[in-house]
């Protein structure tokens, strides 16, 4: 039972709850990476000490199988030296009590408590903190995740550079960022870069035509422990953006820093890429993110409910999961819809509500193909009359504003584009505008029936036109 309290008898034979617990973190603290303190220790509670069997409280069953799985033994050790017997852990889930600022409050190790109106939880993708801790591992990714946790626990030691490709929403940006967050926390002082290799373009070329001062440009580059070069694709351009791009790695190889690089296919696959760059990308480690299988794709699935604290039975997971095969953040928009769809009409979520709410959302057959950010402002400019300059003009008129908003979080869900692709797509807007965008449509679609419809409706009209 949940009983966080412990009778008196108990307390006088075996140290104070609470000061075992500090005593027993302090030890644990001292093998546990600090990035892993704050969202898989500090959650845990001693709830109770009997004989000798120590009972250790989770908030949910997903850190509960982490901590089984990686902290059990030390916790136990902890607790015996501690307690000053050999004892034996036991782990139970008790979900936080008070229920739904709990929910917000617990939720807040996977995204930040910004911009949340009554009990509604949004969740947009890139507020998200993206970290180890949240990245499900399954044979199609294990790989590169060991890697990148080699690099951000030992940088520029070994596999430099390291380059990870594979298709869209299949977790590069994600483990970049997870690489990022770790480094930083393990070593707080060392400079760590993340760049999305397009803004490392535009940059450069800003600095040339503007004639800025050239050295803040490489400044910003070269003084780093870690530079991550995000969908390096894009460095198919001109020469000039090349050599810049060489004479930084160079230097920045020489100095023993470690470079990261993701890109949506292997390096001969990339269009222009010179050959030099070619030899020294293939020259460090490279490894492929392959489309999680099944079990892999239901364990997000299992992530987000407990991070959404809905309740959602497995075969409904298991059928979602069915539904997407090869894009993470796909599969995450399907269950944003059910999740969506049930907190709007206040239904319990089962089989055949979840098969109704994406009937027409996924095909049967797997979309062989992906809409382009032109095809989805067309299908809305004519959904909602809009013409298609006003679409991405600058006017702020309210219709205007809502369907604008309305196509960006439909490019965001359905394309392969970056923030910045569809930012620029859109009367060159900041990638800024189009995370805002997303997260007001993902807001509304929980509490406008008119605007899940709407949505809904968008959506079977771009897949028709496919
Ligand atoms: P990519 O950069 O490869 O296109 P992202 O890193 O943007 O993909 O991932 C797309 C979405 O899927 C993100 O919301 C990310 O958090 C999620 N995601 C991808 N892989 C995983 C994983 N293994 N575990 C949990 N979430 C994942
Ligand atoms: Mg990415």
């Amino acid at each position: 039972m949940a009983d966080h309290s412990i009778s008196t008898s108990e307390v006088s034979v075996t140290p104070d709850l609470d000061s075992a617990w500090k005593s027993c973190l302090e030890l644990v603290r001292e093998d546990i990476p600090t990035p892993y303190i704050s969202s898989m220790i500090d959650p845990l509670r001693l709830v109770s000490i009997e004989e000798d069997c120590c009972t250790i409280s989770v908030p949910n069953s997903f850190l509960k199988d982490i901590v089984a799985d990686r902290y059990i033994d030390g916790l136990t050790s902890s607790l015996s030296r501690v307690i000053g017997r050999r004892v034996h852990v036991l782990l139970t889930v008790l979900s936080p009590p008070p229920v739904v600022e709990s929910v917000a409050s617990r939720g807040s190790q996977l995204r930040e408590p910004h911009n949340r109106n009554s009990a509604v939880v949004t969740s947009p993708p890139e507020r998200k903190n993206y970290s180890f801790e949240n990245f499900i591992v399954g044979d199609s990714n294990k790989f590169a995740y060991s890697a990148a946790i080699m690099v951000a626990e030992f940088p520029g030691r070994n596999y430099n550079p390291l380059f990870i490709y594979g298709g869209t929403g299949l977790g590069k940006t994600h483990l970049l960022h997870s690489i990022k967050a770790y480094a930083t926390a393990m070593s707080p002082g060392s400079r760590i870069t993340y760049v999305q290799t397009s803004k490392f373009i535009d940059e450069f070329i800003a600095t040339i035509t503007l004639k800025k001062d050239k050295s803040i440009f490489d400044q910003k580059y070269i003084n780093n422990k870690i530079v991550l070069f995000d969908d390096i694709q894009a460095l198919s351009t001109t020469d000039a953006t090349q050599n810049k791009f060489f004479d930084i790695f160079n230097v920045l190889y020489s100095a023993n820093s470690h470079i990261v690089l993701t890109s949506d296919r292997p390096p001969v696959e990339i269009p222009q890429l010179s050959d030099r760059i070619r030899s020294r990308f293939e020259g460090g480690l490279m490894i492929d993110i392959m489309p999680p299988d099944i079990e892999t794709r239901v364990a997000i699935l299992r992530m987000k409910v407990e991070a959404e604290s809905v309740e959602i039975p497995d075969d409904c997971l298991i059928f979602i999961a069915s539904k997407v095969k090869d894009n993470i953040r796909s599969l995450e928009g399907l269950f944003h819809r059910v999740v969506a769809y049930a907190k709007l009409y206040g239904t319990k979520i089962d089989l055949s509500m979840v098969q109704y709410v994406l009937k027409d959302l996924v095909s049967e057959t797997p979309l062989s193909r992906t809409p382009s950010v032109e095809l989805i402002q067309n299908t809305v400019s004519d959904y909602y009359h809009i013409p298609l300059e006003d679409l991405v003009s600058k006017s702020r008129s309210r219709p205007l504003v809502q369907g604008r908003q309305v196509a960006m979080y439909l490019c965001r869900e359905l394309t392969d584009e970056t923030l910045l692709a569809i930012g620029r797509q859109f009367g060159n807007r900041d990638h800024s505008t189009v995370i805002h965008s997303c997260s007001k449509v993902e807001s509304m679609l929980k509490e406008k029936r008119d605007m899940f419809q709407e949505v809904t409706q968008l959506t079977n009209n771009i897949n028709k036109s496919l």
